[in-house]
């Protein structure tokens, strides 16, 4: 089957989908993201994916591409065309093509892509295995609030951690407390046994899932502060895990080597992820 992809109003073949050089998304890494999860042939937070969006174009100041209110029925024919039923779609816009200059053009339409790719299927079982992490220093920018496709930083903390055998790779400020993961949001469950994750500043993307999961605490019943905590917290946590629309809620057993309790995934984590499961069939529910 051959993919389609979206690109400035037109379905065209994945393989031939194409971007000006001029775009500069391309010179100056200057546009925005979004990554939403398909469960079952549906959006999953779609609402929570648009909010975020409109937030990131207008902290950068750019223009809808298109009104926002046809973009949901551009991401579901893009689904459609892509026969995706559990995967992800892949939304991209940038200030568009301009003669390279750094400050902004008079005049340019912002670029809209999107692209949808096959992924596995959620399954709750996946919490009985965990993931190793290590922590990096933080070298990213100040606004790490806005998903910006100017991923530089967390590329190459990524690369770190699959160079050395691990899943993640965790920032850690100057002040010696975890920011996030490259493409993830952190949490640990304390020595307290209270679920903890950084609250939600410039200085950490506002994971979607991570409003969920939270959301799914606040619904259980669950103790939860949102405050940072420090690697040497991390690693006499009773739990770790990372939240991400990719990795639901992920265990995590080990942090640079050191094994995490029993080196077992915590039931707080299984649980929580049993439960966004839940979550994710209720929002999917009415799609065919
Ligand atoms: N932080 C960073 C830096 C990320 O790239 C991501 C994934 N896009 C997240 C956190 C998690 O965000 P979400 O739950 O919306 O996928």
């Amino acid at each position: 089957m051959s993919r389609i992809a979206y690109v400035n109003g037109r379905y065209v073949p994945h393989r031939s989908a194409a971007v000006h050089i001029d775009d500069r998304g391309y010179q100056f890494s200057d546009g925005v993201y979004e990554v939403i999860a398909v469960h079952n042939g549906g959006l999953v937070d779609e609402q929570g994916h648009m909010v975020r969006l409109e937030r990131s174009l207008n902290e950068l100041e750019i223009a809808w591409p298109i009104y926002p209110s046809a973009l949901g029925g551009i991401i579901r024919q893009v689904v459609r065309r892509n026969h995706v039923r559990d995967g992800i779609v892949y939304l991209q816009i940038t200030r568009g093509v301009a003669p390279r200059n750094h400050a902004f053009p008079d005049h340019s339409d912002s670029a809209l892509v999107i692209t949808a790719r096959r992924g596995t299927p959620f399954n709750a079982d996946q919490a009985r295995r965990g993931v190793e992490v290590i922590t990096i220093p933080e070298i990213r920018w100040k606004r790490r609030d806005i998903k910006t496709i100017s991923l530089l930083g967390n590329c190459l903390g990524k690369e770190q951690a699959v160079r050395a055998g691990a899943y993640e790779a965790w920032f850690v400020g100057d002040d010696g407390l975890v920011t996030e993961g490259t493409s993830s949001n952190a949490w640990i469950v304390d020595s307290a046994g209270v679920l903890r994750t950084r609250h939600a500043n410039t200085d950490i993307l506002n994971g979607i899932t991570r409003i969920s999961v939270l959301q799914i605490a606040r619904d259980l019943g669950l103790k939860f502060i949102e405050e940072p905590f420090s690697v040497a917290e991390a690693k006499a946590a009773r739990e770790a895990f990372v939240t991400s629309t990719t990795s639901f809620v992920k265990p995590v057993v080990k942090i640079d080597g050191e094994v995490i309790a029993d080196g077992k995934p915590g039931q707080l984590a299984a649980r929580l992820l049993a439960e966004y499961g839940h979550h994710m069939n209720r929002q999917t529910a009415d799609a065919k």
